[in-house]
């Protein structure tokens, strides 16, 4: 058998003249449904008549080369081959022919290359079809005693595999604009200290954590807290982070809390919550009631409540390392923007401005280094333990 492929494309206008072997009419080569699909260009070639009786393909092997994957039909004699090249896939159709047993079985085998599948059709037709989406070329061989027809594949590179979702994180630094929060003896106002915390802990998780991390505010802008849990839901936050600073009207009263979404875990935590919230809340509201009972919810408060510990965890130490933090522990309450968000989050009140000297503590940046230091220790430990991470990222359509 043997193959001329320079007949491309003049083998419709000058059939036998062009090629040293002589070519039975195309119409009778060629069944209809086959020049039908040769959308881009039909190959025919022929090495000679077919034997008596038709030609069997007694077995096909495969040979894994370094640069290509060869699959040989070792055949009872030669056959006539008529390729038909489509866009995804191109067709060998082996006239006059049939498969083995013995050669079913080893084109349906789990091990037999991709991107290539021989098959037996109606009218005694063997047809091997190539995937031409896998493919970046083929090359077919003919050689003789036996008589064998050569298809080397050459694959293109598998695709990359999609890189992993990264965590996704909204910091939300309270007040700003016209609300300044709570303000210090010596005018320290909370929307100032929270916000430099706030970039201080985002360029630290953006810098060792592969994790986006959005801000509900870069800027001393006002914004109300149902734009901040809008926020937090258009970016798909995995955590939701806002950070305060707390007041007091003992000016004694220092020390850091971490609040998670809850009943108010005593009158404090409400009054709390009331004030970051901007409105008076009963202990008992039916809303945050109701979504406590909320199954989702649930899984949401299970990792803030892991999340909240953790932070304790690693920020209190962090802290005392060089200044005398009181922990005031983790409490619940029922903030707004943790009631209204869907992701697992907390609210760290990250000291009292009403005390002077936690005052000065949130005025200086090496405070507010730690402070956010802290913080993001939680955060690396939440989503990257090798055991089982309190945060991961939350699947698409996972939302309520
Ligand atoms: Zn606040």
């Amino acid at each position: 058998m043997k193959f001329c492929l320079k007949l491309k494309h003049r083998i419709h206008r000058r059939r036998p003249a062009c090629c040293q072997y002589r070519l039975p009419p195309c119409a009778s080569r060629i069944p209809a449904t086959l020049a039908r699909a040769a959308v881009i260009f039909i190959v025919t070639v022929t090495a000679g008549t077919a034997a008596a009786g038709g030609v069997t393909v007694n077995t096909i092997r495969h040979h894994q080369h370094d640069t290509h994957t060869r699959v040989v039909l070792v055949m009872t004699g030669q056959a006539t081959v008529t390729t038909t090249k489509g866009r995804a896939a191109t067709t060998l159709a082996l006239a006059d022919s049939a498969l083995s047993p013995r050669a079913q079985r080893q084109s349906r085998s789990e091990k037999f290359p991709r991107a290539i599948s021989v098959s037996p059709q109606r009218g005694r037709t063997v047809t091997v079809t190539l995937d031409m989406n896998a493919l970046r070329k083929y090359k077919l061989l003919t050689l003789t005693n036996p008589d064998r027809l050569v298809v080397d594949l050459y694959y293109l590179p598998s695709p990359a595999p999609p890189p992993p979702p990264q965590f996704r994180v909204v910091i939300d630094p309270g007040h700003g604009g016209k609300d300044p929060g709570a303000v210090g003896r010596n005018g320290t106002k909370e929307k100032t200290v929270v916000l430099q915390v706030a970039k201080m802990l985002r360029d630290v998780i953006q810098k060792r954590l592969k994790a986006r991390v959005f801000l509900t505010r870069s800027r001393d802008t006002f914004l109300n807290l149902k734009k901040r849990v809008r926020f937090a839901e258009k970016n798909e936050a995995d955590l939701f982070i806002s950070i305060h600073a707390n007041s007091h009207s003992m000016r004694s009263i220092r020390g850091v809390e971490i609040y998670y979404f809850g009943k108010a875990s005593d009158p404090r935590s409400l009054a709390v919550a009331a004030r970051e919230n901007g409105m008076p809340l009963k202990d008992d509201d039916p809303p945050w009631q109701y979504i406590i009972a909320d199954k989702l919810h649930d899984q949401k408060i299970e990792a803030s409540r892991n999340f909240a510990w953790t932070i304790r965890e690693t920020l209190i130490p962090a802290l005392r390392k060089n200044y005398a933090v009181k922990d005031h522990g983790v409490k619940t309450a029922p903030f707004h923007v943790l009631r209204s968000t869907s992701m697992p989050g907390i609210l760290a009140e990250i000291g009292f401005i009403s005390n002077p000297a936690e005052e000065k503590h949130l005025r200086n940046t090496t405070f507010q280094k730690k402070l956010a230091e802290g913080i993001y220790q939680s955060i690396r430990r939440c989503t990257q333990s090798s055991e089982a991470p309190c945060l991961q990222v939350t699947e698409a359509g996972n939302g309520p």
